[in-house]
Parts: C-alpha cells; structure tokens; sequence
C-alpha cells in the first residue's frame, strides 16, 4: 500500500521542519507549502491524503484557503491554531475541516489525530457509507456526500457533518451520545470543552430550518447527546 501523503502548510519555518521530521519518522511522504499559492501548486503535483494547515499565513490565511479546498472530497484537513477564539470559524467552514489542534500541541497527538482522520477517509470510500437515505422527504446522498431538501434544494455537507447524521438516522429514536458523535466524525475521544459535536449538529439543523415550516429533527438531551426524531423511509 503508497504511504499516506501529507501536505504541511505553514510559514514558519521550524514547525514546518519539526512536523516534517514527525510524520516522515511516522512513515508518511510529507510535502511542504508556506502559503496558498505552494499550496495549490502542491496539491496540483501530488496525491495528496490529508492537509496539516496552520491559520496564520501570509496572504490569504488558513480559513479562506480551507473554502478552495471543496472540491477535493477525499482530502483530510487538521487545522492548527494559536488562538481558542478561531475554533467556532474553523468548525463554521463550509468545507467542515477534520479536526483541529491548539498551539502549543503534542506532537504525538497530532499523529494520532492524522492517522484517525486517514482511517475516516478510507472508510468513507466503504460501500455502507455511500447508502442512500431518505427521512422526512429529504434524501442524503452518501456517494456525493449531497443533501436534497423536500423543495429541490441541494446542499453538499462535510464529511464530518455526513457521518453525524448518518450516525443519528441509524439509531433513530435513540439517544445518541456526544463521544459516540465525535468518535464516528473524528476517530477520537471526546475532549473537556469540546465543541465540535455540538456546532457539527447546529450546522445540521440550519439545513433543515432553511425549509420553511420546518419540522425539528434533531432532539438534544441535555448531558448526554442528540436523537433523530425525523422518520426515516
Ligand atoms: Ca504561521
């Protein structure tokens, strides 16, 4: 099997050569970008698996570059950030990125973060995960990672947000718990203060509330999770 290849965007120069040394002594191919432009010319010129971005850039920074990211479905994306308050943009992207870290970070976890995400995308490429579903005349798309509204409307949801739901419809009725969430979105075990569960299943209802007259789906039991109540055909 090619080893998993990583693209680290980040201008400074020492984090940039630490992290290489640090997935390179993983096993993984490892290329550099130190802002948007090598960025592109990177991902142009290699197959690239997941992207370590760090929000402070030259030009354009991590969160404009994460929206031209789009297009390229199978592509992980770890956000690495100085500041607590860009959590809430990182996880508001449309492009939904994968996880994220806080600076200083543990180099370790970042590994283990990587690989998670890496084992997420090649489990998304899984025939289970690109099933066709449908509950309260919207359809949720696995193959295109699309939502259709009971109106037309078609809206195309991050991986993280996808697999949310998935995880919701499939237990429908039932409660579903805010570290069985972040397990199935991220690989990983739910954090103190961890909020991506939560603005991941805000992201959601704001789907459903853009039809008019909407029916609440998604129930929250406070301290414990989320449950489905849409009815799913
Ligand atoms: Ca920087």
């Amino acid at each position: 099997m090619q080893k998993p290849h990583i693209l680290i965007v980040e201008d400074e120069e020492v984090t940039r050569f630490n992290l290489r040394n640090l997935f390179e002594a993983e096993g993984y191919q490892v290329s550099e970008a130190t802002d948007g432009e090598s960025m592109e010319k990177q991902l142009q010129q290699n197959a690239i698996n997941l992207v370590i971005m760090d929000i402070n850039l030259p030009g354009k920074n991590g969160l404009l570059l994460a929206r031209e990211l789009t297009d390229n479905r199978e592509l992980g994306l770890i956000f690495l950030t100085g500041r607590d308050s860009d959590i809430d943009k990182i996880l508001g992207l449309e492009i939904g990125a994968d996880d994220y870290l806080t600076k200083p970070f543990n180099p370790r976890e970042l590994t283990i973060r990587a690989r998670n995400i890496l084992s997420r995308i090649s489990q998304t490429k899984s025939d289970s995960d690109k099933a066709v579903i449908t509950f309260n005349q919207w359809v949720l798309d696995g193959n295109s990672r699309k939502m259709t509204s009971p109106e037309g409307g078609v809206v195309a949801i991050p991986r993280g947000e996808y697999r949310a739901l998935r995880l919701l419809i499939e237990n429908a009725g039932q409660i579903v718990t805010r570290q069985q969430l972040i397990k199935e979105m991220t690989g990983r075990d739910l954090r103190s203060n961890d909020r991506t569960v939560d603005v991941t299943i805000r992201r959601l209802r704001k789907h459903f509330e853009s039809i008019e007259g909407a029916t609440e789906m998604i129930n929250t039991i406070h301290g414990e999770g989320y449950r489905f109540i849409g009815s799913v055909d």
